[in-house]
């Protein structure tokens, strides 16, 4: 073994994460799930929605035979909802095109619709205990500083020769155990000792072979130039509500934001809002509070419209009035759910 792989090794055992309900299990579904969750949601977050998850689809075949609905429903407030179509996707593809096992190697398991490359590898290597390198967000920046790899991530043929490099750092012998404790501890490391800000060297394993820790400045690694532009979007919502409190819905087109779920009626303009009401009820729309909700990519600055009516009517396009009792049941995104709990 590299003694960089050793010395992860050793770590984990003594200092990591050794009791998260998705550890101590090589039941390929539960790690599959635990690794979509975790992706760009907090471990502590998680913990909650996995529960549920498991408690409701306990296998592959229950949740691929279950409706989407129900799916993006239990999904709602986790964000990134794409994650949720994808993971339904998949478990329909376990049971249809691999007789409801998932593949024992990452190069299968990548095929999969939303397993990519280092999801692969975390699954094969924590089941099955496969050589193959993870390289998400948190380990990039362990190995980029570890090894003083100072290239631009953002050209392709930079992060290939790191994924080379990450292949070479991997344990060589004993796979089935060292694999799974090498994989958490590069993420157990990433998320809590080589941290963004801040790395905390004098706890870390890997400290006397670490080129950046060495330089003085390991918070130059990784190195990537290309960012992501921000951009800002407005959106008028009609919140259109009966006497008893029920709220009209309608499912949201896919693709696009929101795809799939139950939301408010969206429209780029206060008059396109209008324009979608009958006439009669034009003198009753009210402004409401607008709020700004920030997406990774995007500030969206939400303009709630209210419109009190006396009875349940067809309203704009295809939709349904739903009461506040059947809100928790479906799949919502959070500002909406947001702006319906505070009436
Ligand atoms: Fe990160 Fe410091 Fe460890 Fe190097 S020594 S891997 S910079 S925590």
């Amino acid at each position: 073994m590299t003694d960089f792989a050793s010395r992860v090794v050793r770590w984990q055992q003594a200092h990591g994460r050794n009791s998260l309900p998705w550890q101590n299990t090589r039941d390929p579904y539960r790690v599959w799930l635990s690794e979509i969750m975790l992706q760009q949601t907090q471990v502590t977050t998680v913990l909650d929605y996995y529960a549920r998850f498991l408690a409701r689809f306990p296998d592959v075949a229950a949740l691929a035979t279950a409706g989407l609905d129900d799916v993006l429903a239990l999904w709602s407030g986790l964000g990134y909802y794409s994650r949720a179509r994808n993971m339904h996707r998949c478990a329909q593809d376990v049971v249809a095109l691999h007789g409801g096992q998932f593949p024992r190697n990452a190069a299968v398991l990548q095929t999969l619709p939303g397993i990519g490359r280092s999801t692969a590898a975390a699954i094969a290597s924590f089941c099955f205990g496969e050589r193959v390198a993870i390289l998400d967000g948190n380990v990039k920046r362990v190995l980029t500083r570890f090894l003083g790899f100072g290239d631009d991530l953002a050209v392709g043929a930079n992060e290939r020769a790191l994924w080379d490099r990450a292949t070479q750092l991997l344990p060589a012998d004993d796979l089935v155990d060292a694999m799974p404790r090498y994989t958490q501890g590069l993420m157990d490391l990433g998320a809590t000792v080589c941290l963004t800000r801040k790395p905390n060297c004098l706890l870390c394993p890997v400290q006397p072979l670490c080129v950046a820790q060495r330089e003085g400045a390991p918070e130059s690694y990784p190195v990537k130039t290309r960012k992501l532009k921000r951009t800002a979007q407005s959106l008028w919502l009609l919140q259109a509500r009966t006497a008893d409190g029920a709220v009209w819905l309608h499912k949201r087109p896919t693709p696009g934001v929101w795809a799939g779920l139950f939301c408010l009626p969206v429209f780029d303009s206060a008059e396109q809002l209008s324009a979608s009401v009958p006439a009669r009820l034009h003198g009753h729309l009210r402004d409401g509070n607008a709020f700004l909700h920030v997406l990774t990519h995007k500030d969206l600055h939400l303009h709630p419209v209210l419109l009190d009516v006396t009875k349940p009517q067809v309203l704009s396009g295809d939709g349904a009035w739903f009461e506040a009792a059947q809100w928790p049941q479906l799949g919502l995104p959070a500002p909406v759910r947001k702006l319906l709990a505070n009436g």
